[in-house]
């Protein structure tokens, strides 16, 4: 279900005219996923197909560490780009990471597989993260598109799936909600911020604390994003935004979700906290 890489970098560019204000971070995630598509092309090769049908986190069968010869150099690849194009932060902290051992680097990949706290590399923890998962995601999307078997059209549903706030494939946190046409009305589901497994979600309920009762659920919307809100808990003040494709059908969840920035500072200013930072780090 995920949108090809093409789909995003037009959208992308078209957000980026239309938003100014988005422009600058728009088009360094755009250097980002440009990385991304070249990396997943690379990878196509040498990363086996998981046996489709497996249940649980069968993602984690898997490691980063089994590909690390080619991930490496892609890594390297990887930093110098960063070093070039980011904000100056995380241009400084990839130079920082140029300069850390190699089997740092693989401790890195892995503490983010498998979800534990990233190792001490004297970058700072929201910024650090920021590596793993812009790098492995198109490592992780490769292995989950193989799980599930190419050519899925349909968010994945079944027993548990609904209410499940973390991905039923990889475990990782959504990235953003997306609505999309069902019947008379619109159908909720999850992107994961790991793999891109998109699953199926309960329309009313948070997707960190699980609660249903409406009054506690609030959303903030501004006039320019209609088809984008934030969508919050009262009871335990974490957010996430939500794409609306009935709204907007042309609209790229993954990437409109980047460009509506405001109403990421409108949630921090009520309080909320995001439950995924995206990659440009809101
Ligand atoms: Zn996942
Ligand atoms: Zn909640």
């Amino acid at each position: 279900m995920a949108a090809s890489w093409d789909r995003r970098l037009q959208r992308a560019e078209e957000l980026a005219q239309r938003w100014p204000f988005a422009a600058e971070p728009l088009r360094f995630y755009a250097r980002v996923v440009r990385f991304q598509a070249n990396l997943q092309g690379a990878l196509r090769c040498s990363v086996p197909i998981l046996a489709s049908g497996e249940e649980g986190f069968a993602l984690r069968s898997a490691s980063p560490r089994d590909h690390r010869l080619l991930l490496r150099a892609k890594f390297a690849d990887f930093l110098e780009l960063v070093g070039e194009v980011a904000p100056p932060q995380l241009a400084s902290a990839a130079e920082a990471l140029r300069s850390t051992p190699e089997e740092l680097w693989e401790a890195l990949w892995d503490a983010y597989w498998r979800g534990q706290a990233l190792p001490d590399l004297e970058v700072e923890g929201p910024v650090l993260a920021f590596f793993p998962k812009a790098f492995l995601q198109p490592y992780a999307a490769l292995l989950a598109a193989g799980l599930r078997g190419d050519g899925e059209t349909e968010p994945l549903s079944g027993p548990g799936v609904e209410t499940s706030p973390v991905c039923p494939l990889c475990g990782a946190a959504p990235q953003v909600s997306v609505l999309r046409e069902e019947g008379h009305g619109a159908a909720r589901s999850l992107l994961c911020s790991r793999c891109e497994t998109e699953w199926r979600y309960k329309r009313v309920r948070c997707v960190a604390c699980g609660e249903e009762e409406s009054r506690q659920l609030v959303c903030l919307q501004a006039t320019e994003w209609p088809h984008v809100r934030v969508s919050a808990c009262q009871v335990c003040r974490r957010y996430i935004k939500e794409v609306d494709l009935t709204r907007d059908g042309l609209a790229v969840p993954v990437v409109d979700e980047i460009a509506a920035i405001p109403l990421d500072l409108a949630a921090g200013e009520e309080g909320y906290e995001k439950v995924e930072p995206n990659l440009i780090g809101l």
